[in-house]
């Protein structure tokens, strides 16, 4: 679907059309897991990927393909690759290009999981990760030497509400001829389009505000189209002939879909982090609502944190959102001034008036996740970052005060009025 279309527009309709047969014009869940041949020759060119078509749900199922062109679209990038869940979407970004011994430079900054994932579990296949803070740039350019080959960066991060500064990020992966992956799961496309500011690849945990009712997991890796695989030998992997599919180099073959190609056609068939049909149907619904959502949801979130800002109790507010923030300037440049629904505070009282906290509300929740219609709310130290050590709590923003909402659609005096009796009873 055309770019000129509104957002509003190419959230509900890109890569969606009536279905040919019945005519049913929300898009069906294709429930099934493999796809007759017409003949044998038919058969072999889709195998040696000269025709495009469907084999096995698990490289490609139609109802998963409108989900892909949809958020390709609302990325403005050129091809999707959908996942079982965000988590699966990271490792298959840095699937194509990484190989033990090579080495990638993910931010201080990221969602506690993915610390984990990139810290230990990448680790265990010898890609080698290390850490670098994205908002001291000296620190990046010396991070980021010849020989990484990709920058992993979240655009507002999780939980600790810094803005990324995209474009500086950029000139510096650039520079080392490596690549900047940027997670959008809290901004959305909504917010931010990381491609407008030199990303080469972006990827969403869709289980958040995408499809935005808490129901499903999902993850999406997005390729821009725009990067050069040739210009250096980090990118064998889709550069170099594959034996499996005639010698052919991806790169050559596929031009600017080369990664997406690559992502089904090895990424997924062998890593096999496949995302269900059912939880793409329930994403694309998420997303027909999304532009109006996250309208909600920001400005719900604004009033939130206003008013946290002004109570006793609470020692600081981190929300770029607020006129006092250090990423107010970021987020005006990157967010169009907005701050989304995610953020965290500091209790004046510590670990022990966060766990309070969270065990006297009543409407939000006390779960881990962010991105709902409900409002939720978490104690990072003694949750989500607990297997972290304290100076990598403290590097991202999960130190033993802080408290992580993810504000949602209610209400919002309902929201405050509850924040109200809870941080009464959870004392200074
Ligand atoms: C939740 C989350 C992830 C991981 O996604 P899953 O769908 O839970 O695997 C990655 N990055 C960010 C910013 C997240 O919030």
């Amino acid at each position: 679907m055309s770019k000129s279309y509104g957002l509003e527009t190419r959230a509900i309709h890109a890569g969606a059309r009536p279905e040919p047969i019945t005519g049913a014009r929300q898009t069906p869940i294709f429930q099934n897991t493999s796809y007759v041949f017409e003949d044998v020759d038919h058969a072999a060119s889709l195998f040696n990927l000269q025709t495009y078509g469907f084999i096995y749900s698990r490289l490609t199922n139609p109802t998963v393909a409108v989900l892909e062109e949809r958020l390709a679209n609302l990325e403005g990038g050129r091809g999707a690759t959908c996942t079982a869940s965000g988590h699966a979407a990271q490792q298959l970004a840095l699937f194509p290009f990484m190989e033990p011994g090579a080495k990638v430079v993910a931010s201080t900054r990221l969602y506690g999981g993915s610390i984990t994932q990139f810290g230990k579990t990448f680790r265990k296949f010898g890609w080698e990760a290390s850490f670098v803070d994205t908002t001291d740039m000296a620190a990046v350019r010396a991070a980021v030497t010849s020989d990484v080959r990709a920058l992993f960066v979240e655009s507002l991060a999780n939980p600790g509400g810094v803005v990324s500064d995209l474009a500086a990020l950029a000139d510096i992966a650039h520079a080392a001829k490596a690549l900047l992956i940027v997670d959008n799961t809290l901004a959305t496309p909504v917010l931010c389009r990381p491609f407008d500011w030199g990303a080469d690849l972006v990827v969403h945990s869709l289980t958040k505000f995408l499809s935005g009712s808490g129901a499903s997991m999902g993850g999406v890796v997005i390729d821009s189209g725009r990067v050069d695989w040739h210009q250096s030998d980090k990118f064998k992997g889709l550069t170099a002939p594959d034996p499996a599919y005639q010698g052919i180099s991806f790169a050559e073959t596929f031009g600017d879909l080369a990664y997406t190609t690559h992502a089904h056609a090895v990424g997924l068939r062998d890593l096999g982090a496949t995302m269900a049909p059912m939880n793409a149907f329930l994403t694309l619904l998420g997303l027909e609502t999304l532009p109006l959502r996250m309208e909600r949801h920001c400005a719900n979130a604004a009033k939130v944190a206003a008013y946290l800002a002004r109570h006793p109790n609470v020692a600081w507010v981190s929300y770029a959102g607020l006129s006092d923030s250090p990423y107010r300037a970021h987020a005006g440049k990157y967010l169009g001034g907005r701050g989304g629904a995610v953020f965290t505070f500091g209790l004046k009282g510590g670990f022990d008036a966060g766990v309070r906290l969270v065990e006297s509300v009543a409407l939000f929740s006390h779960l881990a996740n962010i991105g709902d219609t409900r409002s939720l709310i978490l104690h990072p130290a003694s949750t989500t970052h607990r297997q972290l050590t304290d100076a990598q709590r403290t590097a991202a923003g999960a130190g033993p005060d802080v408290v992580r909402l993810s504000v949602g659609l209610e209400t919002v005096e309902d929201l405050i009025a509850d924040l109200d009796q809870a941080l009464g009873k959870s004392g200074s």
